[in-house]
């Protein structure tokens, strides 16, 4: 945002910023994570709702004559000419519509209907975990920490939003039907365990409606790229919510995309080799995230469930000071 002269603007949308991550196991408190020594612009991580973040990006693209935008407009298939992809079918407002393009730069997510149409081949890193993600209520007098919860098999983080606590209760993968048969109040009672504070408001949880189950994957395309096709962010690499960087990566990728093909792009057609470019270019940060993001690698066996890497290292840390 700073390097785009938009950070100023962009830092007055309404938001949380958090130079320290800590987390609570039984009692200890460990500190995780201080951005304060980054050697960056803003030595933090801001939280805001995404449609604001969304919107702000929208707005600023608008200042561009060539740019639209079209809303509730999704992408079903690709046009396909000679094996080139040639543009995008769409389905918005009843019709459909067909979108020819020198390039098509698929970012439509983990869940991507563009990478399966253009049969890109997926490996898949791992990821045994899925979240429980709700909201509690936040009073004046709670903690201001953003802060992970650990004990005894369970591992919550909250999330600290001003006027909400945004709630992650991480579960083993599959497990939440488990969860749900035995029972709302038990549910409750858990969270109760980990975060005593909450006890007075958990009647705000009143059915599993209130309760999102967000299926975590962790996956990446063996090669991102087709001729006239390019995938970026998840769609190319679905990130696990650990560290909080999906985003990020999937921004670094949207700019790695335009600083190595405007050129190309000005002359018409992407060559092959041009889109390579990209995915070289972002391989090995996607790689490496991923590594130290994806809990199929780190898991801690000792506790009953499974949990990621920074649970691994909480447990060395926790027995460091014990
Ligand atoms: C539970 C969970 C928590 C996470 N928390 C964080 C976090 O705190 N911080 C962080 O940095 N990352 C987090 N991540 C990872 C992060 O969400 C992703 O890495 C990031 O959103 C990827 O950005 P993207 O633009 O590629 O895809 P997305 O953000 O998924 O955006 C894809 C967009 O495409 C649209 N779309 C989908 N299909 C179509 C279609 N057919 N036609 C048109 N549009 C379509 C969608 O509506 C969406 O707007 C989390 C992930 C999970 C699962």
């Amino acid at each position: 945002m700073h390097e785009l002269g938009l950070l100023d603007q962009f830092l007055k949308l309404p938001h949380q910023e958090v130079s320290r991550l800590q987390a609570q196991i039984g009692r200890e408190v460990v500190n995780l994570v201080d951005f304060s020594y980054l050697p960056a612009r803003c030595k933090f991580i801001a939280f805001m709702p995404q449609w604001d973040f969304l919107d702000f990006l929208a707005e600023q693209a608008r200042r561009y004559q060539s740019f639209s935008l079209r809303m509730n407009t999704e992408a079903s298939g690709l046009i396909e000419e000679d094996g080139r992809i040639a543009g995008v079918v769409a389905r918005g407002g009843g019709d459909e519509l067909h979108v020819r393009a020198d390039l098509v730069v698929a970012a439509d997510g983990r869940g991507s209907i563009i990478r399966r149409c253009a049969n890109l081949d997926v490996e898949d890193v791992g990821a045994p975990m899925d979240v429980l993600w709700m909201r509690l209520s936040r009073k004046e007098t709670d903690p201001h920490q953003t802060m992970g919860r650990i004990d005894a098999g369970v591992f919550f983080i909250m999330l600290n939003r001003d006027k909400y606590w945004q709630c992650a209760f991480l579960i083993p993968k599959g497990a939440a039907d488990r969860y749900r048969a035995k029972g709302l109040e038990a549910f409750r009672q858990q969270i109760a365990h980990i975060a005593p504070f909450t006890g007075d408001r958990l009647g705000e949880l009143t059915s599993w409606d209130d309760i999102k189950l967000l299926t975590v994957k962790v996956d990446r395309l063996k090669r991102w790229y087709r001729d006239g096709l390019l995938c970026i962010g998840d769609c190319a690499h679905a990130m696990s919510p650990v560290g909080g960087v999906g985003i990020n990566l999937a921004i670094q990728d949207a700019v790695a995309t335009a600083n190595l093909l405007h050129k190309p792009l000005s002359r018409g057609r992407c060559p092959q080799a041009s889109l390579k470019m990209v995915q070289d270019r972002r391989l090995l940060p996607t790689r490496m995230t991923q590594r130290h993001s994806s809990p199929a690698r780190y898991t801690c066996r000792r506790d009953r469930h499974r949990f990621p890497c920074g649970a691994y290292k909480i447990t060395r840390a926790r027995e460091a000071i014990s």
